[in-house]
């Protein structure tokens, strides 16, 4: 029998930090630490010096791979499947229920806030049949509410998620769902998440509460009822994160709101919350900013000091076929009033709609081009492209941005640098 050869993978990333060498494979996530040995090992190619252990589980988790792999070909090629698949096995659903919100952030995509939705009974219809059309291949529908804020109109979730559980009940489809919220709008119990099925909730602060008051519009009540929103949902084992919208002046003000809201939650034994900084604000021009890196390196050093480290790790990006479910055809985003979009960036521009509820799907000279399929010869070779994927889609396509690989590159460093503290 022929025996295999192997090669080190493209995706090995070594990081030297504190005198120690960091092994980091971004297609399988695996980290551990290495020997100088094994490091000059990996870098000539000579793996006689591994033992029996250590060669299975550098097999194992990619680090070694066939000779005759082309790695980057094969992650292609599962891109390509995931983005145009007829026959997928999950979907996941994006719903607005409403234009509206109970506060004024300056972000806000439409810059509406006062519309109404109508249009359950449609989506009920047109979602069912979509399911039906896939029941064959599907195993999985996830739904992610989201708005304005999606709790304004939680008569709406209620009646959709019913229609949908019980459609996937009936199919033997698992289903789960997430809702992205302000926070201040809780639900009238934590039973009711269950019921509805969501099993985690992202909400999205601006700073502590001086700076959340002062950009959003809303009260100090308000922020205090966000806060116990996310501390009682940890509490209750719901998967919660916090996502901390980041412009070049409110890092410091996030920090500390971030470490109030750990200090509650993963002190106290809430293993399920996870917060991160968001970059906003850089005019979709740079998908990291020098601004934006220096500002995720104080927010994640800041919590490895404070001793929150199982949150920095959360923070290393998981590999992925595609940048975001934006690209795939068989995921869909539905505004308020039914219409069909790509991406949350086009909600609200009528020459981005995809089709409604109503009609179905279009697809138009826009939809179709909404694909990632020129990938340019330096990620083709990066041995971040796994976690990278040249960030946003829609900033990359719409205007032109740039990752600045170099911000990426130094800010996945000092993830891995500081697991280990
Ligand atoms: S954009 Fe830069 S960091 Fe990202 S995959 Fe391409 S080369 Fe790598
Ligand atoms: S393309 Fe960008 S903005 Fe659109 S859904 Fe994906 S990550 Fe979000």
């Amino acid at each position: 029998m022929t025996q295999l050869k192997y090669k080190p993978s493209i995706y090995n990333n070594i990081y030297r930090k504190n005198d120690k060498n960091y092994l980091y494979h971004s297609f399988s996530g695996h980290l551990c630490i290495i020997t100088d040995e094994y490091r000059e090992a990996l870098g000539r190619n000579d793996f006689s010096v591994f033992d029996e252990d250590t060669r299975k589980t550098f097999i194992r988790k990619g680090i070694l791979v066939n000779e005759t792999l082309d790695e980057f070909g094969s992650f292609y090629a599962h891109s390509l499947n995931s983005q145009f698949t007829a026959d997928p096995s999950a979907v996941f659903i994006m719903i607005s229920t409403t234009g509206g919100c109970n506060y004024h952030c300056p972000y806000y995509l439409q810059g509406k806030h006062d519309e109404e939705r109508d249009v359950e009974d449609r989506t009920i219809r047109y979602l069912t049949e979509y399911i039906r059309s896939l029941q064959k291949t599907l195993k999985k529908v996830h739904i992610t509410w989201f708005g304005g804020e999606p709790l304004a109109k939680d008569g709406c979730i209620e009646k959709i998620s019913k229609a949908m559980i019980s459609l996937c009940e009936e199919n033997r489809i698992e289903y789960a769902a997430s809702i992205i919220t302000d926070g201040s709008l809780l639900f009238p119990s934590i039973n009711k998440l269950h019921e509805l099925h969501i099993r985690s909730v992202q909400v999205t602060f601006d700073g502590n509460e001086e700076v959340s008051c002062a950009r959003k519009g809303c009260t100090e009540i308000q922020h205090r009822l966000a806060e116990c929103a996310v501390i009682i949902y940890a509490k209750a084992g719901i998967d919660i994160s916090v996502r901390f919208n980041v412009d070049e002046s409110n890092i410091d003000s996030c920090i500390e709101e971030a470490i109030i809201l750990c200090s509650e939650t993963i002190r106290t034994g809430a293993a399920s919350f996870r917060c991160y900084p968001a970059l906003i604000g850089n005019g979709g021009k740079e998908i990291i900013p020098d601004w934006g890196l220096n500002a995720k390196l104080k927010f994640i050093h800041a919590l490895a000091e404070n001793g929150f480290i199982s949150i920095v790790k959360h923070l290393l990006p998981k590999a992925r076929f595609t940048s975001c479910g934006a690209l795939c055809d068989a995921n869909i985003y539905i505004d308020e009033k039914g219409n069909f979009f790509r991406c949350e960036h086009h909600v609200g521009c009528k020459e981005k709609e995809c089709g409604n509820v109503f009609t179905g799907k279009t697809y138009s000279s826009f939809y179709n081009s909404f694909h990632d399929l020129t990938i340019p010869e330096k990620c083709r070779k990066c041995s971040l492209y796994p976690v990278c994927r040249q960030g946003c889609f829609d900033d990359r396509f719409q205007n032109g941005a740039s990752m600045n690989c170099e911000n990426f590159h130094t800010y996945i460093e000092n993830i891995i640098s500081l697991m280990d503290t």
